[in-house]
């Protein structure tokens, strides 16, 4: 089964719009971690091929609505154009090799377009997602900050489901986040966002109390400029959270995949669709151990790895038959992960998504003074979280064209 041809239609336009990857020339890379030139493969393009195909059916076959909105994210995605996954031979880093430049992929990522109603849909899916993060993050915080109300910065805020939780909490939250669609739909919930880059946003340094990156810390070309430039603006013994697609996961499960019979990948491909994994649709595949050296190198200790799975899609979204599947497998999941415990080695093969919290212990070197904000631009329903973060410029609270969308 295939979608009918006017969604297809559709779905080609909405791809173009978005700033179509597929498009664009690809170039070899090297190991974002190590450095290394050499890889073993994972997922040859013929693979990722019959796994696309499965993905399509998986979608039309489970899903009510086959619009562009539904089809976002879970059909449609920013890195679907057909590469090898590969895993560097020497420290097991998993990325798309070869793919688009990195201003490519950036500017796919800042083109990127949201329906409206997807992101409503969106936004209920992932408050109820987000509350079960918010105690973990809770348990640490009140270790680490002495005053009332931490100050959070979450990069790629997506649809805002954490910021507002966060600012439930009685946290002074702020998003950052290069997309034009979900900033605008962020700003309408107001909260207090920026549209561009962390390093456009040029924040106070040690102005923060945690910075949390839930949703895009896999599609950055480059994870070294992120920390780079969020690093500084920790506190000292501040806290980190990076959440990402365990490539360790995708890795065992494609190669137990290659030995079953071709009548029971079908039972693999399942499990890895309801968690989007299958196709690895991600530029980077990390394990906690992956993320620990890259982190280790900034200051920063690993506290605690959660292992985790994909947010369930919003209830009406599913056939109901589809939506017991989906808890069906996840259970399995969770059952696998209970009785496979990680060996220490931090690789967390059982688990399909991981959640790494981690603590600054360097201090902050050359520190500058705040510079404090002008009361003219101070947005009156969010009055703390900008007087210590350096937001003293009109354009980080509007756009960039200097205005409010
Ligand atoms: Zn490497």
């Amino acid at each position: 089964m295939g979608l009918p041809r006017q969604r297809i239609d559709q779905s080609r336009q909405f791809a173009a719009a978005r700033g179509d990857l597929k498009q664009q020339p690809q170039v070899c890379v090297r190991c974002r971690l190590c450095g290394s030139g050499r890889s073993r493969l994972v997922c040859s393009t013929e693979d990722i091929t019959e796994q696309r195909k499965f993905l399509k059916h998986f979608y039309c076959t489970r899903w009510k609505d086959h619009g562009c909105a539904t089809a976002t994210d879970r059909l449609n995605f920013t890195q679907d154009y057909t590469t090898e996954i590969v895993a560097c031979t020497d420290c097991g880093f998993l990325y798309r090799n070869p793919h688009p430049r990195t201003e490519a992929v950036s500017s796919a990522y800042e083109m990127e377009h949201y329906d409206g109603g997807y992101l409503w849909a969106e936004l209920e899916a992932q408050r109820a997602w987000a509350r079960t993060k918010v105690p973990f993050l809770a348990k640490y915080l009140r270790k680490m900050v002495k005053r009332g109300r931490p100050r959070i910065l979450e990069i790629g805020p997506f649809a805002g489901g954490f910021l507002i939780e966060g600012r439930e909490q009685g946290w002074d939250m702020f998003g950052v986040d290069p997309g034009r669609d979900v900033i605008a739909f962020c700003r309408g919930q107001r909260l207090a966002v920026f549209e561009g880059t962390v390093e456009e946003a040029k924040l106070s340094p040690a102005s923060f109390d945690a910075v949390v990156v839930w949703n895009t810390f896999d599609q950055l070309p480059d994870p070294h400029v992120l920390l780079k430039h969020a690093v500084p603006l920790l506190r000292d013994g501040g806290l980190l959270v990076l959440r990402a697609p365990n490539g360790a996961c995708f890795e065992y499960v494609m190669g137990l995949r290659a030995l079953l019979p071709r009548v029971v990948r079908p039972l693999l491909d399942l499990g890895l669709a309801c968690n989007n994994l299958l196709a690895f649709p991600y530029l980077h595949g990390y394990s906690a151990y992956q993320l620990e050296t890259l982190t280790a190198a900034y200051g920063f200790r690993l506290l605690d790895c959660v292992p985790d799975q994909l947010a369930s899609p919003p209830f009406d979204q599913l056939s109901w038959w589809g939506w017991w599947e989906e808890r069906g497998l996840k259970s399995l999941w969770r059952a696998i992960a209970a009785v496979w415990k990680d060996n220490g080695s931090r690789q967390y093969r059982s688990a399909p998504w991981l959640d790494c919290y981690f603590e600054r212990a360097c201090a902050v070197e050359n520190r500058v003074p705040t510079t404090k904000i002008g009361l003219g631009v101070v947005p009156v329903y969010s009055p703390v979280v900008f007087e210590d973060t350096g937001i003293n410029r009109p354009s980080i609270w509007w756009d960039r064209e200097g205005g409010l969308r």
